[in-house]
């Protein structure tokens, strides 16, 4: 067969004779099934989307790398971390959370910033947020939070009721609800926002010491945000506002950068710290841990195929190299094992063997085997069993990371450190937020509160008030609320 470049084929790589006109009897006459052409396009097409990710749906993404500017070496044996100059291919995905696939990027929600970092010991995932805490810390709750987030059942519309309900009765979310509603809930675009682990992270060095880490990575364009009343009318002028901006300023050379901040905390300090360093609804306080920074990462290429590179894309938490390892934070715990099974879903048991998600420098040698799309590596005749005695891949010791010791009894309970859910968004309101972004926070809050029922208006704005006198009483003016049933559903809860 000649080489057949430029000639239309149809997936068996058979030419076609014409794209325009089906296989009909007669004029016009009924389609013959033996159009196989027809068929197949038509059922190719039935089948063109696969099940959008039921949280993080809407998104953009692009390649570029990661470099190391500090040694450290004495906190981790990370391959990828071990030089100073090091460079790492890293592909990058942003993205909403409860929207759907078409939603618009300026809606009022954390974004999602995951990293897929492509080390020679195989990839490295760091599945974060734009925001450095989370609203639940227990992933029990988790199915429930999200479909407060999303639609309601029977009327499939946003519902205010269901949004605001969840949250008054989940005191722990007050301190993302604060961010959310403040000027960072809506990002200018994906370029002007900061990237966090949220979680904490494990790092353990080469003699096997420990450390926990959280990651910073502080956009190197500023932060930039839209007022409401912007965001307002992007959602109708220009729902992919933000997709476009980051496929626009890649294309015209225009590199976003942001440079990696670490937190590092010894196992002796997070023992006695004054609250439990893994609760993800905290931050840690920047005058008690400050940031390190280590590295940066540069966005430099597109993506050619937006389904095979970004809507493909399978990042999950659950992903570590040597070297880096997960915390005891319970809300990781359950996402150790929500990422690859909603993948799984997604894209099927192979959904790993997909160019977008494979390694790029490491080998995968295993006996796993076949499944649905199974496409490679070809192991041949390699044994498909271990162990064997026909040199087949062999565990690798050296890979191990330190043995950590676990104590105590089985049971369900919280969190035990000494807790207080309100002192960090007092924090924030009171001691970052100057006059002016205070006055937005309450105004944002307002006109979203305003849609829910009053005696949920009442729950909420108690914690707000719990959270700072000032905040509370500023929602409740907004909202033409009794201030007195504040201030008493505050204090009578306490
Ligand atoms: P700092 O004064 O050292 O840090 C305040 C930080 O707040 C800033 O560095 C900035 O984070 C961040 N910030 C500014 N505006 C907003 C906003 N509208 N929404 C969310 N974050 C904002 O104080 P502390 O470290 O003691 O923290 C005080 C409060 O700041 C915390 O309770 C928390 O709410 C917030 N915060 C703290 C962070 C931390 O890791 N310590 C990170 C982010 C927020 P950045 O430098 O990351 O841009």
């Amino acid at each position: 067969m000649e080489n057949n470049n430029g000639r239309l084929t149809g997936n068996s790589g058979v030419p076609v004779d014409d794209d325009q006109n089906s296989l009909t009897a007669g004029d016009p006459g009924p389609i013959l099934m033996q159009d196989i052409h027809l068929l197949e396009k038509l059922a190719h097409f039935d089948r063109e989307r696969i099940p959008e990710r039921v949280v993080h749906a809407k998104g953009a993404g692009a390649h570029g790398y990661f470099e190391v500017t500090a040694d450290v070496t004495q906190y981790t044996c990370a391959e990828f971390l071990s030089e100073v100059g090091k460079r790492t291919d890293v592909f990058v995905r942003f993205s909403t959370v409860g929207g759907e696939k078409g939603s618009a990027d300026a809606e009022r929600d954390p974004r999602g910033f995951a990293i897929k970092f492509y080390t020679k010991d195989g990839n490295y995932d760091l599945v974060g947020n734009n925001t450095p805490v989370f609203f639940i810390r227990d992933p029990l709750k988790f199915p429930d939070f999200i479909h407060t987030q999303k639609r309601h059942p029977a009327t499939n519309l946003k519902d205010p009721d269901m949004f605001w309900d969840f949250l008054s009765l989940t005191p722990e979310s007050v301190h993302q609800v604060t961010i959310l509603f403040s000027d960072r809930g809506t990002p200018r675009t994906y370029r002007h926002m900061n990237g966090y682990s949220s979680h904490t992270f494990q790092w353990y060095n080469a003699d096997g010491e420990i450390y926990w880490v959280q990651y910073h990575f502080k956009t190197e364009q500023g932060i930039e945000n839209l007022t409401r009343e912007e965001a307002d009318v992007l959602k109708g002028t220009d729902p992919d506002h933000a997709t476009r901006d980051l496929f626009d300023a890649i294309e015209a050379g225009d590199y976003p950068s942001w440079r990696l901040e670490m937190q590092i905390m010894t196992p002796e300090q997070a023992a006695d710290y004054r609250f439990d360093p893994f609760d993800i609804t905290k931050v840690w306080p920047h005058g008690d841990f400050p940031p390190i920074t280590i590295g940066r990462m540069v966005l430099n290429r597109n993506p050619e195929s937006y389904f095979a590179e970004v809507e493909q894309a399978a990042f999950s938490p659950g992903n570590f190299v040597p070297g880096i390892g997960p915390s005891p934070d319970k809300l990781l715990q359950g996402r150790l094992f929500s990422y690859h099974d909603t993948h799984r879903h997604r894209l099927g048991p192979n959904y790993h063997l997909l160019p977008i998600n494979a390694p790029k420098t490491a080998l995968v040698r295993n006996y796993q085997r076949d499944g649905l799309m199974s496409s490679g590596p070809v192991a041949g005749g390699a044994p498909n069993y271990y162990p064997n005695s026909f040199e087949g891949p062999a565990p690798d010791a050296s890979a191990a990371p330190p043995p950590v010791s676990v104590s105590g009894w089985a049971s369900r309970k919280p969190y035990s450190h000494p807790n207080d859910d309100f002192v960090q968004a007092g924090a924030l309101y009171r001691d970052v937020m100057n006059d002016e972004e205070r006055a937005r926070l309450v105004g944002n809050i307002v006109a979203h509160l305003s849609g829910a029922l009053e005696r949920i208006q009442l729950a909420q704005t108690a914690l707000f008030y719990k959270a700072d006198p000032e905040y509370g009483l500023g929602v409740a003016e907004g909202l033409g609320l009794d201030k007195q049933r504040v201030i008493e559903l505050a204090t009578s809860s306490q």
